[in-house]
């Protein structure tokens, strides 16, 4: 690949829970996991199940310089982090960053508590590679190499999220999830100046609208409010994201064809789909 562009690979597009298994075959069942290629810098948003595959993709790679974002600490985005291989090699180097939220403990004290007995047998100390903690305020705007910039902002998510907007070489990626829309109609501002022209913009669309009437308050949006936010924006294409596990195959279906119905182009994402800009 050139130097230039971006690259979006989906490596877990669901929420919740992993839900493999025949229904979900063509879509795909592993949690929140995202690659993002900026010419030579590995960006990954979310260590959901979907990082183990991630991981194993890059184990003949050679050294790997990885800088993993995540959106919070619900498990549906971390579980996979002790299968992340690329943290256990010794030639390797990966920053964790996280948003410090509504909690006062620090990213490696959460991780350390994942993974510690009697929730699982292998310390964070068993990683071998380079790894370092990053926290920061959601708002703060990053650099974690030059001309890389990672801009950040507070989600409306119980127990708070974090969403990212990446900017390399006038190209622009927005990551979205676990938030749910204003529920009076308006914009979130936060979620539009994360989408402002983004080239591609993951965005949460957990439920349907008849769905999200029940689950009102759960932190999550819809793939309407999806593409309203996404139009508002001028986002190139409009990424759904964060699949309730319940939607079956069929299900996604017809949620692709509605959603590519109201604003065309507005793909659902699946596991495996690439995406270069
Ligand atoms: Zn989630
Ligand atoms: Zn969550």
């Amino acid at each position: 690949m050139a130097d230039d562009g971006i690259l979006v690979r989906i490596w877990g597009a669901r929420g919740s829970v992993p839900c493999p298994g025949p229904k979900t075959v063509r879509y795909g069942g592993e949690t929140a996991c995202v690659e993002l290629r900026c010419g030579p810098h590995l960006l990954v948003f979310d260590g959901g199940s979907g990082i183990r595959e991630l991981g194993r993709s890059l184990e003949n790679a050679g050294p790997v310089e990885a800088d993993v974002f995540l959106t919070h600490f619900h498990l549906d985005h971390i579980l996979g982090l002790p299968f992340f291989k690329p943290a256990y090699g010794p030639d390797n180097r990966v920053h964790l960053h996280a948003a410090r939220l509504d909690s006062s403990l620090s990213l490696k004290t959460i991780l350390a508590r994942m993974m510690s007995p009697p929730l699982f047998p292998v310390p964070i100390d068993m990683y071998r590679a380079d790894v370092d903690f990053r926290d920061f305020v959601a708002g703060d705007r990053l650099e974690p190499h030059p001309g890389l910039v990672v801009e950040t902002r507070p989600l409306d998510h119980p127990g708070g999220a974090c969403g990212y907007r990446v900017t390399w070489q006038g190209r622009s990626f927005a990551y979205v999830t676990d938030t749910e829309h204003p529920r009076d109609g308006s914009l979130d501002p936060n979620v539009q100046a994360l989408m402002a022209g983004a080239d591609v913009a993951i965005y949460d669309a957990t439920f349907t609208d008849d769905e999200y009437e029940v689950y009102r308050g759960w932190g999550h949006s819809t793939w309407r409010a999806g593409v309203r936010a996404a139009d508002a924006a001028g986002v190139g294409t409009l990424l759904l994201f964060h699949h309730d596990p319940s939607h079956d195959d069929a299900a996604m279906d017809r949620i692709a064809a509605d959603a590519d119905a109201a604003r065309p182009g507005t793909l659902v994402a699946t596991d495996g789909m690439v995406l270069r800009r």
